[in-house]
């Protein structure tokens, strides 16, 4: 086939897989095989979303329309980490059937794809975190692709259902996330309903549906596509490392504030079958305490907590840090006492291991199912903590 035939077949398959995201007329294995390419036709919706922020020029602003920008970021980069990827991507809480086609409908606000694009692909991160594989790792593709060239990448559109097949099995969430696009426009479409209404009943306000669009919609989703992406980019490269896993995972409070606790991710690279990433109180993680707001109402439950031996392990690991720290102090600053030192900072883990522990004391003990998604250090975990079964009574 001509190059010039080739290249209008593919711009053609891509104007259809704006609006739906399954057709691979070439099929997906054979997409997901291509060398990384971005696919300029398809990403222009995405294109769109972004350009769509100049919008504001000709819109101008008002308080309520910058608040609302504000208050969609937050509620929905919870529903990135607490549906997306604390629920499909890792199942670490339980819902029903309605339960999570609602989660799925409220994740689709996001704008980032569908549920279970979402979950392939984070579930093949954490199989291949910071190896040749991973698809977005700073330390293989650099900065940028890790936080945005990769989704624009063609290899990376289709959505591997035979890797996901706890999740395939649902007809309503295959369809949410093949027609990825209509929770968008339903989205985009009712804020600049509420704005024309507010225009005529609230004139007080300042707002309309031009406005509300640009600020709830297409600036409030692009900083929230930068803000989730930053974990992706940054996790791997910025903060503290407490556990000594296989891949270059970090913790970072800044990252935490703006991802509503996803910068814990050093954390979540350890043991990713909890549904808290901060695992200690000081550690603060907004999505989790907003899932266990929600168990109160009866949505979800079964929120799965951290094992006490992975508190144990990271409380001795800041132990040891804080000690290689005092003495690097100690030599660097000889007036300091390294013998009080000494007292102090075990007294300090010896805190950080109870307080932990009463933390963990007002979660329900739940016994975990198996996981699908589980890495190598977490069934060996499982593995050590199960008590060996009981020889059948004859
Ligand atoms: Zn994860
Ligand atoms: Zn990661």
């Amino acid at each position: 086939m001509p190059a010039s035939a080739s290249f209008f077949r593919r711009a053609a398959a891509a104007l259809v897989q704006w609006v739906d995201s399954d057709y691979c007329p070439d099929g997906a294995e054979k997409m997901r095989a291509e060398p990384d390419r971005v696919d300029w036709v398809r990403v222009m919706p995405f294109v769109f979303l972004h350009a769509g922020c100049l919008g504001v020029i000709w819109v101008g602003a008002s308080a309520f329309a910058v608040w609302a920008a504000v208050a969609l970021y937050f509620i929905r980069m919870f529903a990135v980490t607490g549906v997306h990827h604390r629920y499909f991507s890792h199942k670490t809480y339980s819902t029903s059937r309605f339960g999570q086609f609602l989660l799925a409908v409220f994740a689709g606000t996001t704008v980032q794809r569908g549920s279970l694009w979402w979950a392939y692909h984070h579930r093949h991160h954490h199989q291949h975190s910071d190896d040749p594989e991973d698809a977005h790792s700073p330390h293989v593709h650099g900065f940028w692709w890790s936080h945005i060239g990769w989704i624009t990448s063609r290899r990376n559109f289709p959505t591997d259902y035979s890797k996901i097949k706890d999740l395939a099995k649902y007809p309503e969430l295959v369809w949410l996330n093949r027609f990825d696009l209509v929770v968008p426009v339903l989205f985009a479409a009712a804020l600049f309903g509420l704005g024309s209404l507010l225009a005529g009943y609230a004139p007080g306000l300042g707002t309309n549906g031009w406005q509300l669009l640009v600020w709830g919609f297409f600036i409030s989703t692009t900083a929230l596509f930068h803000g989730t992406g930053c974990i992706n980019s940054m996790a791997h490269l910025m903060g503290r490392r407490r556990f000594q896993t296989s891949d270059d995972s970090r913790n970072s409070a800044i990252l935490a504030a703006i991802t509503l606790g996803e910068g814990w991710h050093n954390n979540h690279h350890r043991y990713q079958s909890s549904t808290r990433n901060g695992f200690y109180w000081w550690e603060i993680d907004p999505t989790y305490y907003g899932l266990k707001l929600l168990s109160w109402t009866g949505l979800i439950w079964g929120l799965k907590p951290v094992p006490r031996s992975i508190l144990e392990e990271g409380a001795h690991a800041d132990h040891h840090a804080s000690v290689m720290a005092a003495r690097r102090a100690a030599s660097l600053h000889p007036e300091i006492s390294y013998s009080s030192l000494k007292k102090v900072v075990p007294a300090a883990a010896a805190l950080a291991v109870a307080t932990a522990t009463a933390a963990q004391a007002s979660l329900p003990e739940k016994k975990e199912g198996p996981a699908l998604h589980k890495d190598v250090t977490e069934l060996a975990h499982e593995l050590q903590t199960k008590a060996p079964p009981k020889p059948p009574v004859i």
